[in-house]
């Protein structure tokens, strides 16, 4: 299994560290993982003068999956455009055709008390939103600011979706489910968007293939609050990329704690992209206090859904979960007053915890 790792910026190379130190667990344990790291974002403009070197491209397309720690940092946010790191994540996004995002909300019952909700609304809170990335109002044509007859400026976004584009992800979103509780929820807004019609077609014509998921369906302004009244209804949501954008971060603070989220962008091969949702935080960055657990979270989706060893992935979570039974907190997740570890601390609890599995 060969895993390109791309530490970045930041907190990046610290937290990516701690994930390191879980695949060394599994690699003495014999499981063959090779992993060979490249320049991304910032460090790769300082290095290499571009913030996706082709080395690094070559070394991603050549992998199984592809660990990520995070990009950016106020020093290049005046470079133009094309050299800001954040291009180098949506350069590779593209050239690997990683259309599905998968954005996991979970909530550890010993962090419920984190969320804005009531922790009886959210103890255990498992849900995994699955959405579609390279298509959408984002990148449809006509775009833009022009003028009318009458001089008036007016914007213009497209919304449009191919059937083919809606297929693959269906296809994502019912294989998740079946993993997980089976229960698909597609959400739409068909009753004013033609292009959401189609998206409500396609997923009923693609769900007789996966006769064990129960597929429903939900309008985009009532998933939006049924999010908040009762999330727990969910296991997995599928939508498109505008809806999906809107909704996972919402979810995700269902949860309360940004640095405990991973994420996962796969193409249609299976190839993935794991990172935190969160980013480079450069305000704390190299001072060892981030929270790894959301980078160690990605190598479990990691084993999940790109190197298909679902025994080890059940191993990191189940072991993420006794240290935080133990108590074990960086200060992000702390209560007032608790005692806080270092991101090496937490991560080497996470590694005695897996060693005792
Ligand atoms: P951020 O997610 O980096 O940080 C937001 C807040 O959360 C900060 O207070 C930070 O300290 C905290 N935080 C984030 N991760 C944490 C962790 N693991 N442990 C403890 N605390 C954590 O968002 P931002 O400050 O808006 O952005 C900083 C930089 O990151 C910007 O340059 C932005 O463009 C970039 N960014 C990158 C990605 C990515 O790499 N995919 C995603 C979002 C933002």
């Amino acid at each position: 299994m060969k895993i390109a790792v791309l530490p970045g910026d930041g907190i990046g190379p610290e937290i990516v560290a701690e994930a390191l130190k879980v695949l060394e667990v599994f690699r003495h344990e014999g499981v063959p993982l090779q992993t060979e790291t490249g320049d991304i974002g910032g460090v790769a403009v300082d290095r290499q003068g571009d913030p996706l070197p082709s080395s690094t491209l070559a070394l991603c397309q050549g992998a199984d999956a592809i660990l990520f720690g995070s990009i950016g940092g106020p020093q290049y946010d005046t470079l133009p455009r094309e050299m800001r790191p954040e291009r180098g994540l949506l350069r590779l996004r593209k050239a690997l055709d990683l259309f599905a995002n998968l954005r996991p909300a979970r909530v550890f019952p010993e962090l419920a008390e984190a969320s804005s909700l009531r922790a009886e609304v959210v103890a255990n809170l498992d849900i995994m939103i699955v959405r579609e990335l390279t298509g959408d109002i984002y990148f449809g044509e006509p775009r833009g600011i022009t003028r009318n007859v009458a001089g008036e400026r007016v914007g213009t976004n497209t919304m449009v979706y191919s059937e083919s584009e809606i297929r693959r992800v269906a296809h994502w979103g019912f294989q998740i489910a079946l993993q997980r509780h089976q229960a698909l929820c597609s959400v739409d807004k068909m009753n004013v968007l033609e292009t959401t019609q189609l998206w409500r077609d396609v997923m009923m014509e693609v769900a007789p293939e996966y006769p064990d998921v129960k597929l429903t369906h939900m309008l985009v302004d009532n998933a939006a609050m049924q999010l908040i009244r009762n999330p727990r209804q969910f296991d997995v949501i599928v939508t498109g990329n505008l809806f999906g954008d809107i909704l996972s971060d919402e979810a995700s603070m269902l949860t309360g704690s940004i640095g405990m989220l991973p994420s996962a962008s796969l193409n249609a091969a299976g190839l993935g992209l794991y990172e935190p949702i969160h980013g480079s935080a450069p305000d704390i960055a190299g001072r060892s206090v981030a929270n790894p657990l959301a980078q160690i979270l990605s190598v479990s989706m990691m084993f999940r859904y790109s190197l298909k060893r679902p025994d080890l992935a059940d191993r990191i979570d189940r072991a993420v979960h006794v240290v935080l039974q133990q108590g074990v907190r960086t200060a992000d997740i702390a209560r007032q007053g608790e005692a806080v570890v270092s991101t090496a601390k937490m991560g080497d609890s996470v590694v005695a915890a897996l060693q005792a599995s």
